[in-house]
């Protein structure tokens, strides 16, 4: 029954699409539920869990000190009042121990990931409130699965819905450790990512606009690390977080570097 009805709910998509050949980079064409998102998420976590391999995450027991000082900032954030899903998404943190890569990922769902590598880059906790807003951003807008939508095309998304497509997770979670996501994101959601996370921050204790830093220290380093070839070129981004952050009333927050530091020194 739950499939005859989902399959009367794309009908209307696949007469449409059926029509339109040419597919604009921004148009938003998003046929998962919220529900779908959450399961599809459950589904990425465990391959990623799994592939211990290219995901060594930091076990959460052994290193509740780390852990502690992400989930301060993370509740932080959801207690700003401006993520719409933040009671509906689990939003679960974790850290990949790779310091040689800087980056990090969110999935359908709100889980997100954070390598050793990006954390041990920045310089205050509110640089980092900044990277894991706007990753929190691109699961709130929904983005994931509206490129999923995009980048796999109708019958794949069908099988997906309809659960025939077990292999697609185990696919995603390779695309997401080769840097190659699929989950790359149109510059028109970057753009809109980076506009939630100052929305997130500016009611907290950080300073909103002190994600620019981060953007700024992406630029010195001398091997372009993985969140730029994903993401793109910051020049236009500062502007517009500028924008953003005046717009609500330009009053800074809080950096607080000394917390950051502790943050960083309970990484092993
Ligand atoms: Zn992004």
């Amino acid at each position: 029954m739950k499939t005859l009805n989902k399959l009367y709910y794309l009908l209307p998509l696949i007469l449409m699409l059926t029509f339109s050949s040419c597919t604009k980079e921004d148009s938003s064409i998003n046929i998962f539920s919220v529900d779908d998102d959450i399961a599809f998420g459950q589904q990425v976590d465990a391959e990623i869990r799994t592939n211990t391999q290219e995901f060594p995450i930091l076990d959460s027991a052994s290193n509740a000190n780390a852990y502690r000082h992400l989930y301060r900032v993370r509740n932080t954030i959801l207690a700003s009042g401006k993520v719409y899903y933040a009671q509906r998404f689990s939003w679960k943190c974790r850290i990949i121990e790779n310091d040689s890569v800087v980056n990090a990922f969110c999935i359908p769902g709100g889980n997100m990931y954070f390598y050793t590598g990006l954390i041990k880059l920045l310089n205050t906790e509110a640089e980092f409130a900044g990277v894991m807003a706007h990753e929190m951003a691109h699961a709130d807008r929904r983005h994931s699965t509206d490129q999923l939508t995009k980048a796999y095309g109708l019958q794949i998304i069908l099988g997906i819905v309809l659960g025939t497509n077990p292999s697609l997770a185990a696919e995603i979670a390779a695309g997401l450790a080769s840097g190659l996501s699929t989950l790359a994101f149109s510059r028109s959601n970057e753009y809109e990512a980076d506009e939630y996370a100052v929305k997130f921050l500016y009611p907290t204790e950080y300073d909103a606009e002190n994600l620019k830093n981060f953007f700024t220290l992406l630029e010195g380093q001398a091997h372009p690390p993985t969140f730029l070839s994903t993401h793109p070129s910051p020049e236009d981004r500062l502007v517009k977080i500028t924008e953003v952050f005046t717009s609500l009333g330009g009053v800074h927050g809080q950096t607080f570097p000394e917390r950051y530091q502790e943050f960083k020194n309970s990484l092993p």
